[in-house]
Formats: structure tokens, C-alpha cells, sequence
């Protein structure tokens, strides 16, 4: 069972889900089929011709959104741990923004010790989706409305970028989070999006 909203439609504009079943194992499968067809929904024919749209670019949308946050996260990673660039610099300077605003980033690229599984599970690089800690919760809350290329918003999969402070709608989590959703955007200039930002919350005070 799949969520056909978020990577398969891919452009935050449908709602579908998937379900497949092995081929030639109809007479097993009957029961749900049955069911579908008495009591289940069927997609409207605008969302199934969009649907079939979104597929036609299923690969090169999502391998670049991988790339995309593949990129973003090892950016961040390196900042975080220091000393790779030495000296001065714009790179040196965006370095120390980072270090200064942000406490920790999680992906599924940093997964050092799981690296036997994922590596087999995701063969083709990771899921576009990561998330990061600020180093205070006012600076977690402050950020979305920094950015010119991220919206606010709570979905993912979707061509466009999108960032969401967590704690807003899920009361559970760590309020210094913010989770990422990375779209097809040029990688620099979402990364000089998310250094613009770092910047003004950082000269926010508290
Ligand atoms: C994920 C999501 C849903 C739920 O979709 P499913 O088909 O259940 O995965 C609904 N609305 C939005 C905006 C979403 O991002």
C-alpha cells in the first residue's frame, strides 16, 4: 500500500492511494476488489489523468530531489562538524551562521551505523525529506518566515520545498525541530535561502 499523494503525484495537487497486489492472484485478491468497487471511493477522472502525468516524471523528479537534499544535508553536516574550511570566506562565514543557529541534523545520509541496511533498502540515494534543531525554540518558530523559497506547510513529497516547525501541529515532538521537504529547486539557491535565514534568526536576539 502506497501513498499516491506525496512522491507518486509529486505535485502537491491530488489525493490517491495505491494498493498492489501480485499479478495473477486476482481469485485471492477478489475480496478486495468486491469491497472497492461496493463500498470503496473512486479517484475523480481529473486526479487519475494528473496522476498519470506525475508518473511520466516520477524518476527525474524525485532523483533530483534526493540529490537536492542529499546536498543540503552533507552542506550542513560539514558546517556542523567544522574545521573543513579553514580560514575566511564566504563559505568559512556561512559555516559559523550554521554553527551558531543550528544544534543537530538528521538524515537518513548520517545514518553511519545503519549504513548495511539503508545502502540495500535505498540503493539509489536517500529520501528527500530531513529534518534539524535549532538551538532555541524561538529561533525553530522564527525560521519558515525567513525563507523566500520554502513555504510553510505540512505535506512533503511535492516538487516544490517546504519546511514546517513540527511542534505547531504535532504537540509531541521537540520544539527546537523544524522537518524539510526538498523540492526540485536549484540546490544553491536553497541552500542560500536556508543561510539568508540562519543569518536573520541569528541576529534575532531572543
Ligand atoms: C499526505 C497528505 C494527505 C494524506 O494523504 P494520503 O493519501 O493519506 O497519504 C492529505 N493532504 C495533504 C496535504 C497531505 O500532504
Amino acid at each position: 500500500m502506497h501513498s499516491g499523494t506525496k512522491y507518486l503525484g509529486g505535485h502537491s495537487d491530488l489525493l490517491c492511494g495505491v494498493l498492489a497486489v501480485r499479478k495473477g492472484e486476482t481469485e485471492r485478491w477478489k475480496g478486495l476488489w468486491l469491497e472497492r468497487c461496493t463500498l470503496g471511493l473512486v479517484m475523480g477522472s481529473l486526479e487519475g489523468w494528473l496522476g498519470v502525468r506525475s508518473l511520466r516524471t516520477l524518476e527525474v523528479r524525485v532523483k533530483a530531489q534526493s540529490e537536492n537534499a542529499g546536498r543540503l544535508v552533507a552542506w550542513l553536516d560539514g558546517a556542523l562538524k567544522g574545521g573543513r574550511e579553514e580560514g575566511e570566506g564566504e563559505d568559512a562565514a556561512e559555516a559559523e551562521v550554521v554553527r551558531k543557529v543550528v544544534k543537530e541534523v538528521k538524515h537518513a545520509s548520517l545514518q553511519a551505523e545503519d549504513m548495511h541496511w539503508l545502502k540495500k533498502q535505498m540503493p539509489n540515494g536517500f529520501g528527500p525529506v530531513f529534518s534539524i534543531y535549532m538551538k532555541t525554540m524561538q529561533q525553530a518558530r522564527a525560521l519558515p518566515s525567513k525563507l523566500r523559497f520554502f513555504h510553510h506547510a505540512t505535506s512533503l513529497g511535492g516538487v516544490e520545498s517546504l519546511i514546517e516547525w513540527r511542534r505547531m501541529t504535532d504537540a509531541g515532538v521537540d520544539e527546537t525541530m523544524l522537518r524539510l521537504s526538498i523540492g526540485i529547486e536549484n540546490w544553491v539557491d536553497l541552500k542560500n535561502d536556508l543561510a539568508g535565514a540562519f543569518k536573520a534568526v541569528a541576529e534575532m536576539g531572543n
